[in-house]
């Protein structure tokens, strides 16, 4: 039987984070990816035209920039192929006979959205200036394991640093949802929806509490750092960090399904994959969802806890979303501002209560009658997706359901997402066209991928969910997966879950693969001095991450 030291499973870029300072620090790695190529969510292909690459999922790869991975490889990662292209036009949002437009050019900004409404442009600055404390003081938990000395650690520096009472004010802003964010700062109703169209992103509808946390980091943060894709379609980045970890020595196998996570005497003790049976001495790392580790792979697997299962059972997965790919034949011919066309993002909701209305008809099973649209310019921020002027256009739709219970305009029949999903692509289109005249008529090809053959595509977007399990806060920070296993190691000894299930969650931040790396090659008796300095390597570029973090978000 082929023995190794760890087995991954899944390679999404958490995975291959893990595996690749795993082998660099002398283990013995095998990383087993179903799917026929690596990557998970942070995939790209030619899906409309040949010569057209788009990516299929993620897109937006600025946590993964803000990473203590990034900070520690970006010298590996450009020689094996990842390179990123970083657009100052990061994004905008259009609005019946106007539009929002956040420039990297922060005076810039502020100037228009001082001509939009002056009280707004105060509201900005004030909220900015508080976003700038927030990253400097807290921010860096999110690249900390939770519970741990080092988020203790953090967490007394920001006290001496900020005060008690700044926390708490902190907390009170986090606390609120979009829509009370954008109505304690802002008076019209478009900037509000400019910041509650982030929440969207993760599965905070404009009113549920906590909704204000990713806004307040990503508005100015994507206004700060621009926003960045990966040149040429971002399967680079996955393949990139596959070359690494082939060249420290492990190995990445794909087609390779795992089935089970074997157990004895209480202990994981490896996997069973296409049948064959793998052993692994020190860990198993699942890259997979809680629900299908649980339910699945560890299913009649003996010493597995009742109450561990029940709570992968209850694991709480958010709407669905679905992708439109479009070749077109020349730019999106947006008809508020010129510039809009050169955007990576254009949010098209138009308002809070839009948001809300389709959150909200998502979870109640109904096709929302007039979905949020986030529509990606990928090739005008990397050209090289498209050498001859065709277009490449990313448009993900928030959010659907995952099963169809009905239509909210009454139109669409169909109640399997398999016959559906090109009717909801013909509403996307005319939503766009309402913002874009003529849009339609560019159109050369266009893909679709519904919520349904996103999990086909990666059995960890349950139900189409992209963030790979709601994120309330009821399901996040110590809470994530569930109480008890935010650290990564799970009741069974020697099995670890990773992922976008885990702390601190979806996107391409790199991070659970990263602490759990670190958790795994914690000073232990027997691993040695390689294994030692990388556990030294892994702590520095840790500490160097979170002040990249920091330091990329307050422009220092
Ligand atoms: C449509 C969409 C758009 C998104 N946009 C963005 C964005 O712009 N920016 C951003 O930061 N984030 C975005 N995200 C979220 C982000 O892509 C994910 O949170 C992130 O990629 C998750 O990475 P991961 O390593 O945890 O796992 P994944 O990328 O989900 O990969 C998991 C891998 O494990 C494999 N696997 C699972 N089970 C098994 C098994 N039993 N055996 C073998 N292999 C298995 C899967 O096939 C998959 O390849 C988006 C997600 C989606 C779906």
């Amino acid at each position: 039987m082929r023995t190794v030291d760890a087995v991954v499973i899944g390679a999404g870029h958490n995975g291959l984070v893990t595996a690749l300072y795993l082998a660099r620090a002398g283990w013995d790695v095998l990383v087993l990816e179903g799917n026929h190529d690596v990557g998970g969510a942070t995939r790209s292909g030619e899906v409309t035209e040949p010569g057209l690459v788009h990516d299929l999922y993620a897109t937006n790869l600025n946590l993964f920039l803000a990473s203590p991975v990034y900070a520690e490889l970006r010298e590996d990662l450009a020689r094996t192929g990842f390179r990123p292209v970083v657009s100052d036009r990061p994004y905008a949002s259009v609005f019946p006979g106007g539009s929002l437009r956040v420039y990297q050019d922060a005076e810039r900004t502020e100037r228009e959205l001082g001509e939009h409404s002056a009280a707004d442009l105060a509201g900005w600055r004030r909220l900015r200036e508080m976003q700038h404390e927030f990253m400097a003081t807290l921010m860096p938990l999110y690249g900390t394991r939770l519970p741990s000395a080092a988020a203790l650690r953090h967490l007394a520096r920001a006290v001496r640093r900020a005060g008690v009472g700044k926390l708490l004010t902190f907390a009170q802003l986090l606390a609120r949802s979009t829509r009370e964010l954008g109505e304690t700062w802002f008076e019209t109703p478009e900037t509000r929806a400019l910041i509650a169209a982030w929440g969207m992103h993760l599965d905070y509808g404009p009113d549920v509490s906590f909704g204000a946390m990713f806004p307040f980091v990503e508005t100015f943060g994507d206004m700060e750092a621009g926003i960045a894709i990966a040149r040429g379609g971002v399967s680079s980045l996955p393949e990139a960090l596959a070359a690494l970890v082939r060249e420290a020595g492990g190995e990445v196998r794909t087609g390779a399904r795992v089935e089970r996570v074997t157990v004895d005497g209480g202990r994981a003790t490896g996997v069973v994959a296409n049948g064959e049976p793998i052993a692994a001495r020190r860990a198993v790392v699942a890259g997979t969802s809680p629900r299908r580790l649980f339910g699945e792979l560890l299913d009649g697997a003996p010493g597995v806890r009742a109450e561990e299962r029940e709570h992968a059972r209850r694991f709480r997965y958010g709407p669905g979303t679905m992708m439109v790919h479009l070749a077109l034949d020349a730019p999106v011919p947006w008809s508020a501002h010129p510039d809009l066309a050169s955007f990576a993002y254009v949010h098209v909701g138009p308002y809070v209560d839009d948001l809300a209305r389709t959150y909200t008809q998502s979870l109640a099973g109904l096709i929302p009658d007039s979905p949020l649209l986030v529509v990606g310019q990928t090739s005008q921020v990397d050209p090289t997706r498209s050498p001859d002027g065709r277009q490449v256009v990313w448009v993900q739709v928030r959010s659907l359901p995952s099963t169809i219970l009905g239509d909210a305009a009454g139109e669409i029949t169909a109640r399997h997402w398999d016959e559906a999903k090109e009717a909801v692509a013909d509403r996307v289109l005319a939503k766009l066209e309402e913002y874009a005249p003529g849009v339609g008529a560019l159109v050369r090809a266009r893909t679709v991928l519904s919520p349904l053959d996103l999990e086909r595509s990666n059995p960890n977007l349950v139900g189409g969910d992209s963030v790979a399990g709601s994120h309330h806060v009821a399901q996040n920070f110590l809470f994530r997966p569930w109480l008890g296993a935010s650290g990564y190691a799970t009741a069974v000894p020697g099995l670890y879950q990773i992922g976008a299930a885990t702390w601190p969650g979806a996107g391409t931040n790199a991070l659970s693969g990263y602490l759990c790396a670190e958790l795994l090659l914690g000073p232990a008796p027997g691993l040695g001095t390689r294994a030692r300095s990388g556990v030294r390597a892994g702590a520095a570029a840790l500490a160097r991450g979170a002040d990249a973090v920091a330091g990329r978000f307050t422009g220092r």
